[in-house]
């Protein structure tokens, strides 16, 4: 008996009527439209630096201005620095987007669970015939889109800990943002008990077959942080699963994989890994599923607000030699 007491489930998805109230008001209008505004062809891509570039991060901190996040950037909401190109020839301000809202639990609100995405992409072909603009509309539209309605939602719910909303520059250009972000976090590496990152969740035309209804996490044997998401996959209906093939090799191929450098226990949100016009110019607005985009953000809402209340935070699984380079930066032996 006593056994079974100690093993009952540490990470408690249930939805309340705040958490419910929070999830309701995720819906598949607002995520198209900011998809939208973000793959328009006026954003020319987005590429790292641009002027499409500052006008999506403009856009984010707009809308993390209008859910009263607090700002915790050097300039408001934005963490600014210089890139430079490896052969020098290029060179511009970029900016990281930062938004908190603060935990309601005194005690432990100076902890923070991280959500995270890419607001970069490709942006556009130098010369050639036809269509130029890389749109990126899934790759990262989506989960930019994600964070942004998630920054909207989550006050709702008046999580315990605080809920701290990250959009990094410079993703397709090696993690650039987050490494950054990763080595000036605004809030302790200490305090930041987790980060859920968010890429490409609008797609479900996978390459293996419709993905419809569930999703993939990064690197699902890695850390406690996946439990947690289980359980909200649990309570909602929507799938969580480790993808046979790319589970562990992917987790080095988005943002999380700077801040699991960093020793955080972070991991990425995906629905279809490979897609048709992956990296392609017709990666555009129309071609996502915006009802199920909704359930996949509203999975990532609840299992957000899962870890920001309870009582014990994610460490990282001892029992994989794969996360021990991430327990020793951590101090988790
Ligand atoms: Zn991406």
């Amino acid at each position: 008996m006593l056994a079974a007491l100690v093993l009952a489930p540490l990470w408690d998805a249930t939805l309340t009527h705040d958490r419910q109230k929070a999830l309701d008001s995720i819906n598949a209008k607002d995520l198209k439209s900011y998809v939208s505004y973000l793959a328009d062809d006026k954003l020319e891509g987005r590429g790292t630096p641009s002027k499409g570039l500052d006008m999506a991060a403009d856009f984010i901190a707009e809308e993390f201005k209008k859910s009263k996040l607090e700002p915790l950037g050097d300039d408001g909401y934005f963490q600014t620095t210089t890139y430079t190109s490896r052969n020098g020839s290029v060179t511009g301000k970029v900016r990281n987007v930062v938004g908190l809202l603060k935990g309601s639990d005194p005690a432990l609100a100076d902890q923070v669970v991280m959500v995270t995405a890419h607001y970069d992409h490709l942006g556009k072909k130098a010369s050639g015939e036809g269509d130029l603009i890389y749109n990126g509309a899934n790759d990262d539209g989506s989960g930019t889109a994600g964070v942004v309605a998630l920054a909207h939602a989550l006050g709702r719910a008046k999580p315990k800990r605080s809920v701290l909303f990250v959009t990094f520059w410079g993703e397709e250009r090696g993690l650039l943002g987050s490494t950054y972000y990763g080595q000036h976090p605004v809030v302790l590496l200490a305090k930041t008990v987790a980060d859920i990152n968010l890429e490409q969740i609008g797609r479900t035309d996978d390459l293996e077959g419709p993905r419809v209804n569930a999703v993939s996490i990064t690197g699902y044997d890695f850390s406690e942080t996946v439990t947690a998401l289980a359980a909200a996959g649990k309570v909602l209906g929507t799938e969580v699963q480790r993808h046979p093939q790319y589970s562990d090799p992917f987790f080095m191929r988005s943002d999380n994989a700077a801040m699991a450098a960093a020793g955080v226990p972070a991991h990425t949100i995906c629905v279809a890994f490979e897609y048709p016009d992956y990296h392609g110019v017709a990666d555009t607005p129309d071609k996502l599923d915006y009802d199920n985009m909704t359930k996949v953000v509203k999975l990532s809402g609840l299992g957000i607000l899962t870890i920001a209340d309870a009582p014990q935070v994610p460490h990282w699984n001892k029992e994989n030699a794969k996360t021990e380079r991430y327990r020793k930066v951590r101090g988790e032996g």
